[in-house]
C-alpha cells in the first residue's frame, strides 16, 4: 500500500526546503522527494552574499543544512528518489520511484533549474575557482579584475554590464557577430567603456592551476584558435558562462502546462493548471532566480496546498 501524504514536494533545493518547513510547521504530513543531493544550485555557490541574514557562515552548502536541519526539526521527511511516473489527475495524487509509490493530497513542484553549459574542457573543474554561472552572486569577488562574460542573450549582456561595475574590464564573447540581447540591454553595454567584444567565439578549454588562469578561444568562422592569459598582477580572471538555463521540468511536458522555455506557469499563488499541484522556486516562469525568490515561493505554495487540501478534503 502505498503510503499517503498531505504534500510531497518535488525537489530539495530553497524553494522545496521552504515550502517543506512551512508545511511541517502547519503540521502537514509532509514528503520531499530529491533526486540528487539536497540544495540544488546553491550548494554549488561558495558565499551567499545577499541572502539577508546570512552574514555568518554564509556558504551555500551551510545555508541548505540549516534549511534541511529546520524542515526535519517540523518534522518533514526527505527521500533521495528520483520520480519516475506520476498522476495528478485523480483527486489523491500518486507519484512512482525506482524504489516506492506514494500518494498525497497535494504536489508542490520545486525542480529547479540549471545553467546550460558549454562542454568545454575545465568548465566543471574550474566552477567555483573562476568560472560562474551567476553574475549577482558573484560579481563582487572579481573588483578590479579581467572578466569574460560568454553569450549574447539578454542575461549575459545585462550581467556584463552589472559585472563592469565591478571588474576592471569585461569582455563579451559571442558565437555569432551579432547579440541577441534587446536593443535596449545592448546599447547600455556599447556604451560602457569597460565593456568590449570578441564576436563569432567560443570558450573550449579553461586550465589554470588550482584557479582559472588561462583559456583557449575558437572562431567559430575561421577556426583559429586564441589562447587568452591572465595579467601576470592578477594571475586570474573571471569567466561568467551565461547561455541560457534549463528548467528541470522534463518530466511534466504535456500535464503541467508551461512556456517554451520549458518554465511552469505558476499564477501569484503559485497554483499549476492542475488542481492540487502547485509549483516554486526556479522552475517557475518569473523575473528572477535567486535563493530569497525561491524560498517566497517556496512559502507562498506551502500555504496555497495547506487551504486547498482544507477546503478539498473536508469531511
Ligand atoms: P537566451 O536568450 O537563450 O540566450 C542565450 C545566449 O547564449 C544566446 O546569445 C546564445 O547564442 C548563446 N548560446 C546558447 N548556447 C550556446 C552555446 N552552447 N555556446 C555558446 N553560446 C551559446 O538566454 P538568456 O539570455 O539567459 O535569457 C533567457 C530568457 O530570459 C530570454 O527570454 C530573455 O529575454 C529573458 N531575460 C530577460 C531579461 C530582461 O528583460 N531584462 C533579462 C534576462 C533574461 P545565439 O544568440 O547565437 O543563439
Amino acid at each position: 500500500m502505498a503510503k499517503m501524504y498531505d504534500v510531497i514536494i518535488i525537489g530539495g533545493g530553497p524553494a522545496g526546503l521552504t515550502a517543506g518547513i512551512y508545511a511541517g510547521r502547519a503540521k502537514l504530513n509532509t514528503l520531499i522527494l530529491e533526486g540528487d543531493k539536497a540544495g540544488g544550485q546553491i550548494v554549488i555557490t561558495d558565499e551567499v552574499e545577499n541572502y539577508p541574514g546570512a552574514v555568518e557562515d554564509p556558504t551555500g552548502p551551510r545555508l541548505v543544512e540549516r534549511m534541511v536541519e529546520q524542515f526535519k526539526g517540523f518534522g518533514g521527511e526527505m527521500v533521495f528518489e528520483q520520480v519516475e511516473s506520476f498522476n495528478f489527475d485523480e483527486k489523491v495524487k500518486t507519484i512512482k520511484t525506482s524504489k516506492n509509490e506514494y500518494q498525497a493530497k497535494s504536489i508542490i513542484i520545486a525542480t529547479g533549474a540549471k545553467p546550460r553549459k558549454l562542454g568545454a574542457i575545465g568548465e566543471d573543474e574550474y566552477t567555483g575557482k573562476g568560472v560562474s554561472f551567476c553574475a549577482t552572486c558573484d560579481a563582487a569577488f572579481f573588483e578590479d579584475l579581467e572578466v569574460y562574460v560568454m553569450g549574447g542573450g539578454d542575461t549575459a549582456v545585462e550581467e556584463a554590464v552589472f559585472i563592469s561595475k565591478f571588474a576592471r574590464k569585461v569582455t563579451i564573447v559571442h558565437r555569432r557577430d551579432e547579440l541577441r540581447a534587446a536593443k535596449s540591454i545592448q546599447e547600455k553595454a556599447f556604451a560602457n567603456e569597460k565593456i568590449d567584444f570578441i564576436w563569432d567565439s567560443v570558450i573550449t578549454k579553461i586550465e589554470g592551476d588550482g584557479i582559472v588562469e588561462q583559456m583557449t578561444l575558437k572562431n567559430k568562422k575561421t577556426g583559429e584558435e586564441t589562447v587568452i592569459k591572465a595579467d601576470e598582477n592578477d594571475g586570474t580572471f573571471g569567466i561568467f558562462i551565461m547561455v541560457g538555463y534549463l528548467p528541470q521540468t522534463d518530466i511534466f511536458k504535456g500535464q503541467i502546462d508551461m512556456d517554451e522555455g520549458g518554465y511552469i506557469l505558476g499564477d501569484a499563488y503559485m497554483k499549476t493548471n492542475k488542481e492540487g499541484v502547485f509549483v516554486a522556486g526556479d522552475c517557475r516562469q518569473k523575473p528572477l532566480r535567486q535563493v530569497v525568490t525561491a524560498t517566497a515561493d517556496g512559502a507562498i505554495a506551502s500555504i496555497s496546498a495547506e487551504k486547498y487540501i482544507e477546503e478539498t478534503f473536508k469531511e
